[in-house]
């Protein structure tokens, strides 16, 4: 018998006996839809989801994003680190569909200008409102630098998946993503990806995806298994790595000398331009990773940052990560 410690809407999970950093996730063939209204069980369904959460995690993990994806422990559970999820879910879309579609008054199917993060509050009583970032930051659910990190992360996770799935000539509409923190610390990508939380089109723009049981639209176990099977023709070792850029900015104190930011300043005013009461002048890192973002890397970066690229008596500096 393994201990429960939290039950969700379609998961279950249990302390690992075997470690106490461990956690295993059980998948189950219980289906819900328009916050929790529609229910369903689905003999089937948990070892489908299951399955592609093992594949995606996997996929992405080999890609260097962190997940809290351990191994696969039987059909429907997987074993996973412990983490503390944040209490936002992060929203990731490429093409207009669901509740952007009602928020907006639009078609489904408009193809968006660049991939949009939107964020929403992890509260099933309040109907996980959508949340600006400064709003999740004012109100302390997670830090502006976190905030950054998931963001720069959901976009890799974008690319990978993108990519995978266009292979197989499917579109990724869109997803959810939660992410936790380790106790030692480390941000990592958490919970499932699977149609559950992700609308997948093929080139019909037909659902391989949780939409079918939304809009009664098919059978969940069939475009499942389909999309499983799809994927497992794809080729990984073919996408392509993605560049992330990191910016280091670095200003000088306040009350520290700026002689290049004064003769800035002077030369503004000599040509007219009286605007400007004071002008600094600081420095711009720009640092291309080789992988995507993970807390290692950005624990590099600061202390990158605070050795060779500023000078911490003198100048303040910044990690910005998105
Ligand atoms: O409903 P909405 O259009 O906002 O959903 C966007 C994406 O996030 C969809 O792929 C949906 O399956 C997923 N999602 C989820 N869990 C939620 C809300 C949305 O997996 N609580």
């Amino acid at each position: 018998m393994m201990d429960l410690i939290y039950e969700g809407k379609v998961k279950k999970v249990y302390q690992d006996p075997k470690s106490p950093e461990r956690v295993i996730i059980e998948f189950t063939d219980l289906v819900t839809a328009g916050d929790g209204e529609k229910k369903e069980e689905i003999m089937g369904k948990g070892k489908l989801t299951s399955e592609l959460t093992k594949y995606l995690l996997g996929y992405l993990e080999g890609k260097g994003i962190d997940t809290h994806f351990v191994k696969a422990h039987d059909e429907k559970q997987i074993l996973c680190r412990k983490v503390e999820i944040y209490p936002v879910e992060v929203v990731c879309r490429n093409i207009a569909a669901g509740s952007f579609c009602r928020r907006y008054g639009l078609e489904k199917g408009k193809v968006l200008e660049e991939p949009l993060v939107e964020f929403f509050v992890k509260d099933d009583g309040l109907h996980d409102p959508l949340i600006t970032q400064s709003g999740i930051v004012s109100l302390g659910l997670v830090s502006e630098e976190v905030l950054q990190f998931m963001k720069s992360v959901t976009l890799s996770v974008n690319y990978y998946l993108s990519e995978l799935l266009q292979q197989r000539n499917l579109s990724l509409v869109d997803f959810k993503l939660e992410f936790g923190r380790t106790d030692a610390g480390h941000i990592v990508l958490a919970d499932e990806l699977s149609g559950d939380t992700m609308r997948v089109w093929d080139t019909n723009s037909e659902s391989l995806d949780k939409d079918v049981f939304r809009e009664d639209r098919g059978e969940i176990i069939e475009v499942y298994a389909k999309l499983i099977e799809s994927l497992k023709e794809s080729k990984p070792e073919e996408v392509e790595d993605r560049q992330e850029i990191i910016q280091v900015i670095v200003m000088p104190k306040k009350g520290i000398k700026n002689p290049p930011g004064e003769v800035t300043k002077k030369a503004l005013v000599r040509l007219g331009f009286g605007v400007a009461d004071d002008v600094r002048v600081g420095k711009l890192f720009s640092v291309v990773l080789k992988t995507p973002l993970t807390s290692e890397i950005l624990a590099q970066l600061k202390l990158m940052n605070i050795k060779l690229l500023s000078n911490p008596i003198s100048e303040n500096s910044e990690v910005n990560l998105s």
